[in-house]
């Protein structure tokens, strides 16, 4: 079963729910009772490469090519 992250439109609390997709979403704060909206966790575009870490936009976060050559396709060599 999914877990949904949701966030208070009104006071900002944030929750977790676990409900099946035919269930209906939680729509009320449970401490304030005013609307919710669904919070999407929309990772970025990660590649895996050759390196065996993450690769973003083909350099790993110290800017290095992850992939060693491009292999994974996003390297742009500068
Ligand atoms: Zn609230």
């Amino acid at each position: 079963m999914p877990t949904y992250e949701y966030e208070c439109r009104s006071c900002n609390a944030r929750f977790e729910r676990s409900h099946g997709m035919t269930e209906s979403p939680v729509s009320e704060c449970p401490s304030c009772g005013a609307e919710v909206r669904k919070v999407f966790h929309t990772p970025g575009m990660v590649v895996k490469g050759n390196g065996g870490g993450s690769c973003a936009a083909g350099r790993d976060t110290a800017g290095q090519p992850c992939c060693m050559g491009g292999s994974c396709g996003m390297f742009q060599p500068d």
